[in-house]
């Protein structure tokens, strides 16, 4: 886990931690304890499939809280590919065993910060799958946070917790609001003067039919997913051959980030005389692509030039390991040739040998739902 404060020292004590995704429940319930005169830490969760950590800076001066971001995107990746115990909700979000995950994170942070307890923004009732009774209980006993974890929002409805028994917060000031409404946390945060209200959720990619669709050939295909892998899916267009995967970037921000995050031994493809966009081959870890692979992707990479499609004739497509690229780029010598680079002549084609395609959501929905029937099988 990685997380960006590391200044914390023994006196600086707060007495909770809170799950903050910046959805406006979740800063809600962090205003009603901070009512109480309590000291806050807000923990915000960041994978490549949610989180806004550029956003940390903002939220604090627009809602007076205290935010630390926290990486869970390597425990995350490994949820995924073991599959969660609680399955999968509408789409790829494995909301249960995602709270459970990040309440587990909340409770070690808890115990680094000297907090007695943790918030979470959760309403009983508003999201069908990780808000009902039954399902915050499974919650709260898997991730070991029975005695500790207050949900302010509608803790009336809720048994006691120790913090609340022991007075050091007062349950004649929490709240007990329930259900899919939304105008008691609109009219809170009018009582806190919000300048901004968040939209009600925190914005989870797993949740999005776009999104799944390109996360899901991931498990399906890579031998073993990384961080990297997720990153790379969240970028341009996506293309899929059996076990090889092209991604070719749109405009020239996906370009870049292209560049930036696909590992050293993956091939890039870059059009000679006609501009076009930059395209990634993945290769994973022990399986190299073939001359005869890579020629077919060299065409599938120009059919991206609008220009190399019209000229009719066979074009030339440059191909090199991406650790090559970023050494020349060291040595600032980006217009000398590059090492290890080969030249294909190909003709641009969409539809080629190798049969390169996007996934759809209702063949890949099918996918999960079967995965999921083996797996309880
Ligand atoms: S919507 Fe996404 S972030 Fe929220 S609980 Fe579900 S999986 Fe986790």
């Amino acid at each position: 886990m990685h997380s960006d404060t590391n200044n914390t020292t023994a006196d600086s004590r707060y007495d909770a931690v809170a799950l903050l995704s910046g959805g406006l429940d979740s800063i809600l319930a962090v205003k009603v304890i901070q009512d109480q005169g309590l000291r806050v830490k807000c923990l915000h969760f960041v994978a490549p499939f949610f989180g806004k950590p550029h956003k940390r800076k903002h939220w604090e001066a627009l809602y007076g809280i205290d935010i630390e971001n926290v990486d869970i995107s390597e425990e995350y990746v490994r949820l995924l590919t073991e599959r969660p115990v609680y399955g999968f909700g509408k789409v790829l979000n494995p909301c249960v065993d995602c709270k459970i995950l990040m309440m587990r994170k909340a409770s070690e942070l808890m115990h680094h910060y000297g907090a007695k307890f943790i918030i979470s923004g959760e309403v009983l009732g508003q999201r069908p799958m990780s808000q009902r009774q039954d399902t915050l209980n499974v919650i709260r006993r898997d991730a070991e946070v029975k005695e500790v974890l207050l949900r302010p929002l509608c803790a009336k409805h809720l048994d006691p917790t120790e913090v609340e028994l022991s007075g050091l917060v007062d349950r004649e000031r929490l709240l007990g609001i329930k259900g899919r409404g939304r105008s008691e946390q609109l009219a809170l945060a009018k009582h806190y003067g919000f300048a901004e209200i968040p939209t009600p959720g925190g914005g989870c990619k797993l949740a999005e039919k776009e999104n799944a669709r390109r996360y899901w050939p991931i498990l399906k295909f890579s031998p073993k997913p990384s961080v990297r892998d997720f990153k790379l899916s969240n970028i341009g267009r996506q293309y899929w051959a059996e076990d090889r995967w092209m991604i070719v970037g749109r405009n020239h921000m996906d370009n870049s980030a292209l560049l930036k995050v696909c590992g050293d031994a993956d091939l890039v493809f870059r059009l000679r005389g006609f501009p076009g966009p930059i395209a990634v081959g993945r290769q994973f870890d022990g399986k190299p692509w073939t001359q005869d692979e890579i020629a077919d992707a060299a065409a599938l990479a120009a059919s991206f030039s609008p220009k190399a499609v019209q000229s009719g004739k066979p074009v030339m497509v440059r191909v090199v390991a991406a650790a090559n690229l970023r050494r020349l780029a060291e040595q600032g010598g980006e217009h000398a040739p590059v090492e290890g680079e080969v030249v294909f002549t190909v003709e641009p084609k969409r539809v080629t040998d190798k049969g390169w395609s996007e996934s759809d959501w209702p063949t890949v929905r099918e996918e999960i739902r079967a995965d999921m029937r083996d797996k309880r099988a």
